[in-house]
């Protein structure tokens, strides 16, 4: 048995922040993740990080209330005070780390425009500040010798006295499971992107987190929010940065038009993601579209431009489409990009199970409420990810902890060899999974309805079913990527549920949930958060009240 104070799982930047951040206090902590930490989906982020650093006569104030609008008001104002506050001094200590930002003429840190923002507030490494970020916060934790359980997938969270007190975890190389032992638990699994075809997220982003979560007791909250990005090429789903619209690029439709005009006329292209997707939607619903898409123009910023900050989205449309962006508009739509909603938290990470933090994707503090604003997501890592760790490692100081009994080990043993048991039915993980994609992307996307979302319940738990004799192929121990991804499709059925439930209960039109019965934004029922938790009839709903601390709600336009 493994043992140690603080176990955070998952490498992505809110993980290694944690992790770091433990480690610092005095905890002995420790890492796991399912693939190598550099290969986290954070790895993927292109625009950048959102700071308000008064040098350049920005103010966190400013911040956050377009923080706080582009929630449409549902984020907790406690909480968002928090993350913009505590932005500046955090993109200093990446610069000391070692995050080479890019600079401005006048070699001062950078910033570029970025949407729901009057001001440009974005710091970037030209467009793929995660790498740069990701690849110096896994220096820093190399460095203070954390160990990283590195190519492990954890399977369930031990549940002891009422506490969190460790994870049974697989050893993929060899197939073992494990019981590793812990004072305190920091989930920092990532978002759940894969529940839909297409989406701008990496294989690997299946809401593992949310889901042993939300199997061990902790409530969930806000997932109805769905984030669709204005800008996904139509082939794949592969993102392409705000950055591009930050740097001046255009919104066209069939006709030519910046149709922005009719929808923001104030931001235009800038305006909040939800308001843009819900735009574009419109204008390819309408019959103004191009072949289901509509036109990025980024001609007339120039081939040098293009080249000096934006040069790995010109890559990628040469690569998929053979679109060089200094000559030719790349065809774009909305598309799955992130998950607003997550495991509960308090502002330090705090789960209402003792013993359990979370914090990055996987975790709703909720600072991003019906809509997160562009480049406040790395924010969120790294700001949350800090005080998780400290308050992970002071808790577990001053807990004692309880035996595990070896029984517990072979829960999940049984399961697995269910699993591998199973004769062959003719279906498959990857079936069920595609299904499972399309059917969010098809009912549960930027225009919602109840028949449509009542239609998705439906298939998902018949999928649900199917998932319950989908036979494993592959009967062997090493590297069984068959078995793991069948665990990961049962991870996102049981987040896919959560969402579809909260978002039909939401009867109004707020953020990134439109529903077409009810239009309207609706404060007087639903300025309050819906939760949601496990129990045996099913998920169960309760509602927690938004925390509203100087900016009342008005009129949300851009
Ligand atoms: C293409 C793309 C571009 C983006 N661009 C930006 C941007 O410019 N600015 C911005 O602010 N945000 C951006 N975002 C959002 C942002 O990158 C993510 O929300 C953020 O990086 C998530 O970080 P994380 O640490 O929470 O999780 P991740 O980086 O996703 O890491 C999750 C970790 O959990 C581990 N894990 C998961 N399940 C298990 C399991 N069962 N067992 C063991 N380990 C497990 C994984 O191995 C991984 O290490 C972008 C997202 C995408 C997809």
């Amino acid at each position: 048995m493994f043992e140690h104070d603080v176990l955070v799982i998952g490498a992505g930047l809110a993980g290694l922040r944690a992790a770091l951040a433990a480690n610092q206090a005095g905890a002995d902590a420790a890492v796991i993740t399912k693939v190598h930490p550099v290969r986290s989906h954070s790895n993927a982020a292109q625009g950048g990080i959102n700071a308000a650093l008064t040098d350049r006569g920005d103010t966190w104030e400013e911040h956050a209330f377009e923080t706080v609008k582009g929630s449409d008001y549902l984020g907790d104002q406690d909480a968002i005070e928090v993350l913009c506050s505590e932005a500046g001094r955090a993109i200093i200590e990446q610069e000391h780390y070692g995050v080479i930002f890019s600079r401005d003429e006048n070699g001062r840190l950078g910033t570029r425009n970025f949407g729901g923002q009057q001001r440009a507030r974005t710091f970037f490494v030209a467009d793929f500040t995660g790498q740069a970020m990701l690849h110096v916060m896994y220096e820093q934790l190399v460095k203070s010798g954390t160990r990283v359980y590195e190519e492990w997938f954890v399977t369930s969270l031990i549940v002891e006295d009422g506490r969190c007190q460790g994870v049974i975890a697989m050893d993929m190389m060899s197939g073992q499971l494990h019981v590793i032992k812990s004072g305190a638990v920091i989930l920092a699994a990532g978002g759940l992107g894969r529940l839909y075809e297409p989406t701008t997220n990496a294989l690997i982003c299946t809401g593992d987190g949310m889901a042993l979560a939300y199997r061990a007791g902790a409530p969930l909250m806000d997932m109805e929010m769905v984030q669709y990005h204005p800008t996904t090429l139509k082939s794949n789903g592969v993102l392409i940065t705000e950055a591009a619209r930050g740097e001046g690029a255009h919104l066209i439709n069939a006709n030519g038009e910046r149709f922005m005009e009719k929808y923001a006329p104030n931001m235009m292209e800038l305006a909040s993601r939800d308001v843009v997707s819900r735009a574009e939607q419109t204008e390819i619903n309408e019959g103004r579209g191009v072949d289901g898409c509509v036109l990025l123009d980024l001609r007339h910023l120039g081939r040098e431009k293009i080249h000096e900050r934006l040069q790995y989205i010109n890559e990628v449309s040469m690569d998929f489409l053979g679109i060089d962006l200094a000559e030719q508009p790349v065809p774009v739509r909305p598309g799955m990009h992130y998950q607003m909603g997550g495991v509960k938290t308090d502002v330090d990470g705090a789960t209402p199970l003792p013993g359990l933090y979370a914090a990055g994707e996987c975790a709703c503090v909720s600072v991003h409420g019906g809509n997160r604003l562009g480049a406040n997501s790395l924010l969120d890592t790294i700001v949350f990810g800090r005080r998780s760790g400290e308050a992970a490692a002071i808790y577990s100081r001053e807990t004692a902890r309880a035996d595990i009994p070896e029984s517990r080990l072979s829960v999940d043993e049984d399961h697995i060899k269910e699993l591998l048991g199973r004769q062959d039915n003719g279906d498959t993980p990857a079936a069920i999974r595609l299904e499972l994609g399309t059917t969010m992307n098809d009912y549960v996307a930027v225009f919602r309805t109840v028949e449509g979302m009542q239609t998705a319940l439906e298939k998902i738990r018949g999928l649900n079913e199917r998932y319950g004799t989908v036979p494993v192929q592959d009967k062997g121990k090493v590297f069984n990527t068959n078995l793991i991804a069948t665990l990961e499709l049962g991870f996102m059925l049981e987040c896919a549920e959560t969402i579809v439930v909260s978002a039909l209960e939401r009867k109004e039109s707020r953020g990134a949930h439109f529903m077409t019965e009810f239009p309207q934004r609706d404060d007087e029922k639903w300025l309050k958060h819906i939760m949601v938790s496990q129990s045996a009839d099913g998920p169960k709903l309760d509602y927690v009240p938004v925390t509203i601390t100087q900016w009342e709600p008005q009129v949300r336009s851009y």
